[in-house]
């Protein structure tokens, strides 16, 4: 068998040949593109009882089906659901298990734009939202209404990095489905850790997303969304996403595909380079805090070596309080550390944060300001040294 699903237990085998199958593609390695819109049908008869499996682009092809197909073996999932971004992955989502009358409980850590959609589309459909503190765990089962719908975590959490009790939460919603049947979908923002280091589907939660923007596409140079989920609720799920007429753009699709070849050794040389460079901001007199669940110095660190498999590129320092001006010295004279929105490429990147302004069931702790790091495959002394620059200028 050339490509395939073969035997394997090993994710970083797995990786090699999900999605793909030479045979059927006369010996070459890669399943080949397929772009269209219109899928045509011998018969009348053949229209009706569906042709060759593919109704109309927008609805999948043999591309989406080998990527959806990898991903669902990845996360454990049974359906896998591919939209034009991770944001637009997240609203899809949400609209597919929420009607007008709901409530949902989003974790104050999210991912920014998440909040928006919630506090201004969510809203003026009549669902309601309410923030919980990310460290939560079982007492989430008192902020659960009559009405609540889905319970949504981002773990570690957008910029802050908390990890979040996946299993105390999945059981609060399980028990209250238990006592009155009443259906409480679990939803995770799995961007961070891929379906490498956390599988949500695993611990029991309903529904795994991912910005496949980020380590998927692996090169900043695409951007897509995926949605993994148990039969029923991605069910619910796709129904809303067809109706909504989203789809992913096939390349991006392939793209996506592709990047998935090297995500294991891509991601392992992210998780050491940022570990290296963690510990060694942490060691400097001008931090306060470094924020990475892989260092044993984070508050939530048992927790996360109880449910991820290992870390990823991307964490949060807190600098002692100095000026705006100083900070912007800092940042502005990097000389590898580019500036700029996303993650993921295999470029190294940093910005300025504050979730003071944003945040709203929880305080943030920090005085100082606070930079969020991404650590791309550049050479780690030269890296530090760009860094070591930038505390003289501080
Ligand atoms: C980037 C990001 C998103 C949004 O993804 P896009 O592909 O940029 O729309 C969602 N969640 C997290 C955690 C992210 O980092």
């Amino acid at each position: 068998m050339s490509g395939g699903n073969r035997n394997s237990n090993s994710d970083k085998t797995k990786l090699i040949h999900l999605g793909r199958d030479s045979e059927a593609s006369q010996g070459f390695v890669n399943p080949p593109l397929y772009r269209g819109s219109t899928v045509l049908f011998p018969t009348v008869r053949s229209m009706s009882e569906g042709g060759y499996g593919y109704w109309y682009g927008r609805k999948g092809s043999p591309t989406y089906d080998a990527f959806e197909r990898a991903m669902n073996e990845l996360e454990g999932a049974a359906e896998t659901i591919l939209t034009p971004s991770g944001l637009s992955a997240i609203t899809t989502t949400l609209l597919g298990l929420l009607k007008a009358g709901d409530h949902i409980l989003m974790t104050d850590s999210a991912y920014q734009p998440t909040r928006s959609f919630c506090d201004t589309t969510l809203k003026a459909l009549n669902i309601e939202t309410t923030y919980y503190d990310p460290r939560i765990g079982s007492g989430i089962a008192e902020m659960i209404r009559d009405n609540t719908a889905v319970i949504f975590m981002e773990s570690p959490g957008s910029q802050s990095f908390e990890i979040q009790d996946i299993p105390a939460i999945v059981g609060a919603a399980e028990a209250t489905r238990r006592a009155d049947e009443r259906q409480i979908t679990t939803v995770i923002d799995n961007t961070w850790a891929t379906p490498l280091r956390l599988k949500p589907l695993s611990l029991g939660v309903d529904v795994s997303i991912h910005s496949g923007t980020k380590y998927f596409i692996g090169h900043a140079d695409a951007l897509i969304g995926t949605i993994s989920a148990t039969a029923t609720s991605g069910a619910a799920i796709r129904k809303t996403a067809w109706s909504l007429g989203i789809c992913a753009g096939p390349d991006d699709v392939q793209l996506a595909l592709r990047g998935l070849r090297t995500l294991s050794v891509r991601l392992d040389a992210h998780e050491k380079a940022a570990l290296e460079l963690a510990t060694w901001l942490e060691a400097r007199d001008e931090v306060v805090a470094v924020l990475h669940p892989a260092l044993p110095s984070h508050p939530d660190h048992d927790l996360f070596k109880r449910d991820f498999t290992g870390g990823t590129g991307l964490f949060s320092v807190i600098l002692k309080p100095v000026d705006e001006a100083a900070v912007a010295r800092f940042v502005d004279g990097l000389n590898l550390f580019a500036m700029g929105w996303s993650w993921g490429g295999y470029e190294s990147l940093v910005i300025p944060f504050d979730p003071r302004s944003y945040r709203s069931a929880t305080k943030w702790p920090y005085e100082g300001p606070a930079l969020r790091f991404h650590v791309g495959h550049e050479d780690i002394d030269e890296l530090k040294a760009d860094l070591a620059a930038g505390f003289e200028r501080l």
